[in-house]
């Protein structure tokens, strides 16, 4: 039977974004490869595409996360409908509960979601990582944070001052217990489901993809062991 991972994540364009070369390197090594996303980012209007109307959002946004999952190769993606930005308002205790079910459900011999830094500061990210955490504690299952280093810090903190955004907070880490960087053909496919996220293709965002460099940079994931996970090590 195949060896699964599980992606426990907030938004679509979190896999893609923080996860792409993780995803792809477990996916080709013929792991199964599951998402639950809490959110379907109804927030996240840029006005695209043209046309389109901050209501339809939350269904755009599906819909560019099922054409990313199918690039990055998941296994499944699971979609819940909390408020994009509004997770930490909403009752905890029953997020962690769906997340420890949707466990017990897939059996994944590994969890992957945010950790307390929640990357750049996001309240959601903060939200749903602590919520992982809470429903594995005591569990066993090996499990680990998204986690930026240093000299990935340096590289955001660039791309996002060349696409005009400010006010991100980086909290790199002194050292990661598992990092992923892409080949040129992972690049490629990292780059490819990025662009399925065409609703988010903000400056910022396409500053991500404008040189080969930066985009390295955005498809480099690093992680650390969760606080009380066995153990266990993260490579397909
Ligand atoms: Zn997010």
């Amino acid at each position: 039977m195949a060896r699964k991972l599980l992606l426990v994540l907030a938004h679509p364009d979190d896999e893609s974004m923080g996860n792409g070369t993780l995803i792809l390197r477990h996916a080709d090594a013929g792991w199964d490869v599951h998402l639950v996303c809490a959110t379907r980012g109804g927030m996240g209007w840029n006005g695209r595409p043209a046309g389109a109307r901050f209501e339809d959002l939350p269904e755009i946004r599906s819909r560019e996360l099922a054409k990313a999952a199918e690039v990055l190769g998941l296994a499944s993606v699971e979609l819940w409908d909390y408020p994009d930005g509004g997770v930490p308002q909403e009752d905890q205790d029953e997020i962690a509960g769906r997340i420890r079910s949707a466990v017990e459900q897939l059996q994944p011999d590994v969890v992957v979601g945010w950790g307390p830094d929640g990357g750049y500061g996001h309240p959601d990210h903060i939200a749903v990582g602590a919520c992982t955490d809470v429903a594995l504690a005591g569990s066993g299952m090996p499990r680990f944070h998204m986690a930026i280093d240093a000299p990935q810090a340096q590289a955001w903190s660039r791309a996002i001052e060349s696409g005009g955004g400010a006010g991100f907070t980086l909290q790199p880490v002194l050292a990661v217990d598992a990092k992923f960087e892409p080949t040129p053909s992972e690049l490629e496919r990292v780059k490819a489901a990025v662009r399925c996220h065409d609703s988010q293709l903000s400056p910022m965002y396409q500053a991500m993809l404008d040189t080969d460099e930066r985009a390295w940079w955005m498809a480099r994931n690093c992680y650390v062991r969760a606080p009380g996970s066995p153990p266990a090590e993260l490579s397909p």
